[in-house]
């Protein structure tokens, strides 16, 4: 084990969790050695765990094949019964993982226990429908048939993940894929690996058979993945992360025709019209923008406000940004950690430098915190001109551009001006606007008078380049299902 300056509390929680890959039931070294994980806020090792190679993965994709068909066939209670367990285990260790994640990926401890709750949830959401997996039974047109259609697992699954919500991202993915009968290959991000293989631990300790679940973790995502990619083995990829990684994934898996859930990166606008209750915009701006510290696929990317709020609106939010106290995540108080890595963090400077240079009005914040840790200032930029990149951008950190807007047409060309098309937020008090411009936003996601959309009960997923697919809600199962038709001859 490493022995670095970290409490004992913290090196009890993260020496409790496997260093190893989970490959059929089994914890094995990895081949290429060790890879290390690093604290943000401190920019010191906190673990040493396995580092895959290609064939370890390769290994994984056999444990899940060789599963495939005996989990396929457990019955759906069971299937349930196992995530079911799983979410009231997840739920009774929160503080454990809570602090976990805050090591690995640096949030606020208090974030990091939402994160688990809402985590959970997808367990828990997936057990109740594991039971509900339907098909239908028709008369043919012609009356001499019977049309029969059901629905079956499409089979081993790779699932990929990002660092910024750690054991989200996975249970969002495992729980409908075990909910749907699928066996898996879960790839963490390198950043964030800890929280998934605790959450392995805890599935086999719930009674998941061996080989259902297989984790590997690599320092090299790319070449480990790409021979489970030409597997014609391998049926499906989920894959959460950025919008040029999903690019290439999905040529890659244009070869073996593989079935594809993409979420990815995002650039939401943020809308606040004149006729908004304020308290509420800013509140809802402080939950969209700073929840997990700017670094999610759905925060507020823009602010586009009317222009006679636009100057309140601002100021307003510069001084709830400007009070956040930022540090380490394990510390009390703190509201802003750090960002998850130096490369991170420079891109945040960089987009920020940008809109400096171009005229942006600095109200709060602007510029990186000296090291250690990769921290950056809660920072709101006035009067953002047109060009500017974080317009355009996704910056992932805690930015806040405002922009002023004089219509509602104007309102909506602008939040559609992106490639992206994640979540959007609109703010108003006025029904009939809210749903004329909800129709209006090319995003799959729309917050109206709310600045959070995230939840198991709803169909997580965007359009354009943010991808397709859904995680949660009715439609998560069915990214996991195929349909199966079966024509019956009465002649
Ligand atoms: P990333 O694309 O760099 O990495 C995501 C995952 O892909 C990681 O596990 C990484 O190791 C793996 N990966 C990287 N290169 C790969 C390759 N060549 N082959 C196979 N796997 C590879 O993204 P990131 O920086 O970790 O995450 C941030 C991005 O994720 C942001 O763009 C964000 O918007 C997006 N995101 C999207 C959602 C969503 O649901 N739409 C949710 C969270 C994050």
């Amino acid at each position: 084990m490493m022995t670095t300056n970290i409490a004992s509390d913290e090196r009890r929680v993260v020496d409790s969790v496997p260093h190893q890959l989970l490959i059929g039931g089994e914890w094995r070294d990895g081949e290429h050695g060790l890879l290390t994980v690093e604290d943000p806020a401190t920019g010191e090792p906190l673990a040493e765990i396995a580092d895959a190679s290609p064939a370890d993965a390769v290994a994984g994709l056999d444990a899940a094949v060789a599963a495939g068909p005996a989990w396929a066939a457990t019955a759906p209670r069971e299937r349930a019964e196992i995530l079911r367990r799983a979410f009231d285990t997840v739920i009774e260790r929160t503080d454990d993982l809570a602090l976990l994640m805050t090591l690995e990926m640096g949030k606020p401890l208090a974030e990091s226990r939402a994160e688990i709750v809402y985590a959970a949830e997808f367990l828990r959401w997936f057990s109740e429908e594991a039971v509900r997996i339907e098909g239908r039974y028709t008369v043919s047109p012609t009356g001499s048939g019977r049309l029969m259609t059901m629905r079956q697992p499409v089979g081993p699954s790779l699932l990929i993940t990002p660092w910024n919500f750690p054991l989200a991202m996975a249970t969002r993915k495992v729980g409908p894929a075990l909910a749907a009968g699928c066996t898996v290959v879960v790839k963490p991000a390198q950043q964030t690996p800890l929280c998934t293989l605790a959450f392995a631990a805890i599935l086999q300790e719930c009674g998941l058979p061996d080989g259902v679940v297989n984790v590997i973790t690599s320092s090299q995502a790319g070449p480990t993945t790409e021979p489970l990619l030409a597997d014609q083995r391998l049926r499906k990829l989920s894959f959460t992360g950025s919008t040029g990684i999903g690019r290439l994934l999905m040529s890659q898996a244009s070869e073996t025709l593989l079935r594809l859930s993409m979420e990815l990166g995002g650039n939401a606008p943020f809308l606040v019209f004149e006729d908004a209750d304020l308290d509420a915009a800013v509140e809802g701006a402080v939950l969209a923008k700073m929840r997990n510290g700017g670094e999610a696929c759905t925060a507020a990317n823009r602010f586009h406000v009317h222009e006679a709020v636009a100057a309140e609106f601002s100021a307003r939010l510069a001084g709830r940004l400007g009070g956040m106290k930022v540090g380490r995540g394990t510390e009390p108080g703190v509201e802003l950690g750090p960002l998850v890595d130096a490369k991170q963090r420079d891109k945040v400077a960089e987009l920020v430098g940008d809109a400096l240079d171009r005229g942006a009005k600095p109200l709060t914040g602007g510029r990186r915190i000296d090291g250690p840790g990769y921290f950056f200032e809660p920072t709101v930029l006035g009067e953002v001109p047109e060009g500017t990149r974080l317009l355009t951008e996704e910056v992932f950190g805690p930015v806040a551009p405002v922009v002023s807007f004089s219509s509602e047409d104007e309102a909506i060309r602008a939040a559609n001006a992106t490639e992206y098309g994640l979540a959007a937020y609109l703010f108003t008090a006025n029904l009939k606007r809210a749903i004329r411009v909800a129709e209006a936003l090319e995003t799959g996601m729309v917050g109206l008078n709310q600045g959070i959309v995230s939840n198991a009960a709803a169909p997580f997923g965007g359009v354009k380049q943010s991808g397709f697919g859904r995680e949660g809600g009715r439609e998560g199962i069915a990214e996991y299902l195929e349909t199966k038709y079966l024509a019956i001859n009465l002649d």
